[in-house]
């Protein structure tokens, strides 16, 4: 199994890149954030008390978060790997992140974090705003309050995976196709560890 994590803030293209890396390495792509947006759509008890918090840019509790990435990793027993996006968001949701994989015999490979200058980002956002029609990306405030809770609660999941010596830093401003070859090359470098 090749596990990794892409990581990096709001709007650094995490979801962009982790379309292209799931058909590439043929991993089942787990993106928190979708899987709140499936059930704010389904209306589920879930969705409509997680709604509140990701329109106002706070982060959804950790126990929901971890009880949908355990449900999704069981219902997958048969996948090669999994591309983890937007979560873990946390050091608590990194630590069971991990206890998790650690039960089913594997564990991160690597950790691929995005780097992007803030301003770039807002303005990314905002025009992501314009078409995605995602409440969260509207509200300059709203971005930077995500931004705030980035920078406080998921950069420490960086520095916990620094010290698991599991990080690697890629330039998130440029071109999509490099971009996407940068990432594509610490993978295979890390896939051919294991063969
Ligand atoms: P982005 O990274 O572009 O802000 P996401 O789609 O990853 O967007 O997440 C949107 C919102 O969903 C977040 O602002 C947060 O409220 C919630 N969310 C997603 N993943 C998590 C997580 N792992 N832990 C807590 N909240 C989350």
């Amino acid at each position: 199994m090749f596990n990794l994590i892409l990581f990096g803030p709001p709007g650094s293209g995490k979801g962009t890149q982790s379309e292209r890396l799931i058909s590439k390495y043929g991993l089942k792509h787990l993106s928190t954030g979708d899987i709140l947006r499936a059930e704010i759509a389904a209306q589920t008890p879930l969705g409509l008390a997680a709604k509140e918090l990701m329109d106002n840019g706070q982060l959804v509790p950790d126990e929901v978060v971890i009880g949908m990435i355990n449900s999704a990793l069981d219902s997958n027993p048969q996948a090669g790997g999994f591309l983890f996006d937007g979560f873990p968001r946390t050091v608590a949701q990194a630590e069971a992140l991990d206890k998790l994989l650690a039960q089913k015999g594997t564990s991160i490979a690597v950790v691929l974090a995005l780097q992007v200058d803030e301003e770039e980002l807002v303005k990314r956002l905002m025009n992501r705003g314009l078409t995605s029609g995602r409440t969260d990306d509207t509200d300059e405030n709203k971005i930077r309050v995500r931004f705030g809770e980035y920078q406080k609660k998921t950069m420490p999941v960086a520095e916990h995976y620094k010290n698991l010596d599991k990080l690697v830093e890629i330039k998130g401003e440029g071109d999509i196709d490099d971009i996407f070859q940068a990432l594509s090359r610490e993978i295979d470098l890390r896939n051919q560890d294991r063969a």
